[in-house]
């Protein structure tokens, strides 16, 4: 399955195929920045399957870390559409709201829950861990 998403401004196009590798909401300190103050939700997916259909991203990566996330963003707008991870090589974690469909994301996994706020509220059935889940 196909799936697209945009920025704010529809500057930025994207495209992707699945499969989708993990559904999450993340509750760290920089993803409440990033997010606006609720958790982050986001897809894993394979950088392989994905591609830009329209526009070219701006990156912001951070200067003070060792091994700083890359994220894509629109210049244009600010809309903060996807993160290259360190951690997750060959990967791409994209953010859910700027899906043209969204309605199929149901988070299966609540990570950095030692952040978590009163105001986060777990869908039920979401397993959530303290930082990240042990390895598979
Ligand atoms: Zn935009
Ligand atoms: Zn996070």
């Amino acid at each position: 399955m196909t799936h697209s998403g945009r920025c704010y401004c529809g500057d930025l196009a994207y495209e992707f195929d699945g499969p989708i590798q993990s559904q999450l909401l993340c509750h760290c300190r920089e993803c409440r920045y990033l997010s606006g103050g609720l958790a982050n939700a986001s897809v894993v997916i394979s950088e392989a399957n994905f591609r830009w259909t329209k526009g070219t991203p701006e990156t912001f990566q951070r200067d003070d870390l060792a091994t700083p996330r890359v994220r894509y963003f629109c210049a244009n707008c600010g809309t903060h559409v996807c993160v290259k991870s360190p951690p997750r090589p060959g990967m791409l974690v994209l953010k859910v709201g700027t899906l043209d469909d969204d309605t199929w994301f149901k988070p299966e996994t609540a990570i950095f829950c030692i952040d978590q706020r009163p105001f986060h509220i777990l869908p039920e059935g979401v397993a959530s861990f303290e930082r990240l889940p042990p390895p598979k």
